[in-house]
């Protein structure tokens, strides 16, 4: 018999789970449990649930990629196959003193940032000196805009000189929300987007994304996966150990008020960077490795929050066209009349000026979703719901001539001060290198008298894959590995005791 401890039912922690079951379940020699901290399974793959009836993802989102996805043939199996759907962009609507920019002159601009970001991926590792994306950036920006002749056709050269620069300040903050950070200066240029981007097939699925999760756990017995079960330590074991098990995990069982614990050979870590950044020094003991202590705190793992936004009136057709997405750029007309005291009530909303980005999904309900990251999505999180959805109806008013209808609820994601998340994904940070991807996937052996060249935890989560890191695709593809590696192992003991 193996006992096997899996902390986590996230993306890593199911796939690693169903691997197991799925190679030893009917051989009655697995003991399996999957502790997890809070009261679902998912974790960063999170419904907006049933209060808001346009639906949507608090956390992941899309399939990136088609060709070479482990997930994309199981969410589509999962869904039967007919609701993930490729995502088609438009170019976004630029919203300023109250009027349309003209949409040329935005997409030439934005045209113009597009090819330096993809400069900066393809060329950054070969420019001596310049460290972070941020810094290469800004200097071609820079160097750009001495060449530059695009002016908007309404539009002064002083104020097409103003837009250009607020379109670039709002383009490089979508790309902090794609990566994570809270600024580009923190993005290491010569490893920028190392990892490996499939195809251009992005895809979104209208039903729940958590469903391809419970279809994995569906095979296991109901009683493997204890919910609101947080682990507090996780041992290795020398001459103490009890029941010939080289590990105790200890946890807070929160249903029964209570301390638990288990004895197992084996533990799959994967809860969150950002747990780790938290609580990785005490949840070990012995505790970890420098290297990997030095891995945890290099790397970064930034916040990127979401706020779905449902209507009233959600069947009626809308007033006038509402574009696939629009942003504000300068002061909205009215605050400058001093009519709208809200562009300071809510300034953390107003500078930071997101995408509003429209959609009507299967239930055909109108929805709004906006991305905030950075210190702007953690001061959204200390708000209370109210604020927000007051500052979310300022902003979208702030958007006129565009006419959104009235906001009836909002949901947002609070995923810093979640303890069990401490942020949303993992980048490679300035000081950081890809490796310490690959140091945070390393396991650590038994203790002895058990036999020491065994390792005994192993490390999952999308934080623990170097070129798939930040994604669903890498934190399955960390769970199957693990899952891999301890059947190997298993496979190994075998042969040696035969
Ligand atoms: C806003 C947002 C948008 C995203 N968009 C996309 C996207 O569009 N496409 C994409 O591919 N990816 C996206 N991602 C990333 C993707 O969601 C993650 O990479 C992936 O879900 C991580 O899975 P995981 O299993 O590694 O970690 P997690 O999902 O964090 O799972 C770890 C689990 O461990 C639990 N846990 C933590 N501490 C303990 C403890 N002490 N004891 C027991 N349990 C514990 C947690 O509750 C959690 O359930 C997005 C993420 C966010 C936040």
């Amino acid at each position: 018999m193996v006992r096997v401890c899996i902390v986590g039912a996230g993306v890593a922690g199911c796939t690693a789970a169903s691997a197991l079951h799925h190679a030893l379940g009917s051989s009655g020699a697995l003991e399996l449990v999957v502790l997890e901290a809070s009261a679902r399974v998912g974790g960063r793959v999170k419904h907006a649930g049933a209060g808001l009836r346009c639906g949507g993802e608090l956390g992941a989102t899309w399939v990136h990629g088609k060709r070479g996805n482990p997930i994309y043939p199981i969410v589509h199996a999962a869904t039967n196959g007919s609701t993930l759907q490729q995502q088609s962009w438009q170019m976004p609507v630029a919203i300023y003193h109250g009027r349309r920019v003209d949409p040329q002159f935005v997409a030439h601009v934005l045209e113009d940032v597009e090819a330096i970001i993809d400069r900066a991926v393809s060329k950054g590792a070969g420019i001596q000196g310049v460290r972070s994306v941020g810094e290469f950036l800004d200097a071609e920006w820079k160097a750009q805009g001495q060449r530059d002749d695009h002016e908007g056709e309404h539009e002064s050269s002083e104020t097409s000189h103003v837009l250009k620069d607020c379109i670039y300040q709002r383009r490089k903050r979508l790309e902090c929300s794609i990566s994570a950070c809270d600024s580009l200066n923190d993005l290491r240029l010569d490893q920028y987007r190392e990892y490996d981007r499939l195809d251009d097939n992005h895809s979104r699925n209208s039903a729940p994304m958590e469903t391809f999760l419970h279809g994995m756990l569906a095979p296991l017995l109901p009683e493997t996966v204890r919910l609101e079960t947080r682990v507090t330590q996780v041992q290795r074991c020398g001459a103490e150990s009890q029941d010939g098990a080289p590990l105790l995990v200890k946890a807070w069982d929160a249903r029964a008020g209570a301390s638990v614990s288990y004895l197992a050979d084996f533990c799959i870590f994967t809860a969150s960077l950002g747990v780790m950044k938290a609580e990785g020094e005490r949840i070990f003991e012995p505790p970890l490795p420098p290297k990997k202590l030095q891995a945890i705190r290099r790397l970064g793992f930034g916040t990127v929050d979401k706020v779905l936004i449902e209507f009233e009136h959600e069947s009626d057709p809308v007033k006038g066209e509402l574009p696939q997405s629009a942003f504000l750029l300068g002061t909205p007309a009215s605050a400058e009349e001093g009519h709208a005291p809200d562009t300071d009530k809510y300034a953390w909303l107003f500078d930071y000026a997101p995408l509003v980005y429209m959609d009507r999904p299967a239930s055909g309900f109108l929805r709004g979703e906006m991305w905030l990251s950075g210190t702007t999505a953690r001061e959204m999180e200390a708000k209370d719901d109210e604020h927000v959805f007051r500052a979310v109806q300022a902003y979208l008013h702030a958007l006129a001539p565009l006419a959104y209808p009235k906001v009836r609820s909002i949901a947002r994601s609070r995923w810093f001060s979640d303890p069990n998340f401490g942020g949303s994904y993992s980048y490679n940070a300035i000081e950081s290198d890809g490796s310490d991807f690959e140091t945070l996937a390393e396991p650590l052996p038994c203790l002895p008298p058990h036999d020491v060249n065994r390792p005994c935890i192993l490390f999952a989560g999308e934080a623990t894959h170097r070129s798939f890191y930040s994604t669903m695709h890498g934190a399955f593809a960390s769970g199957e590995r693990e899952a891999k590696r301890l059947l190997g192992l298993l496979a190994r003991t075998a042969d040696v005791a035969n």
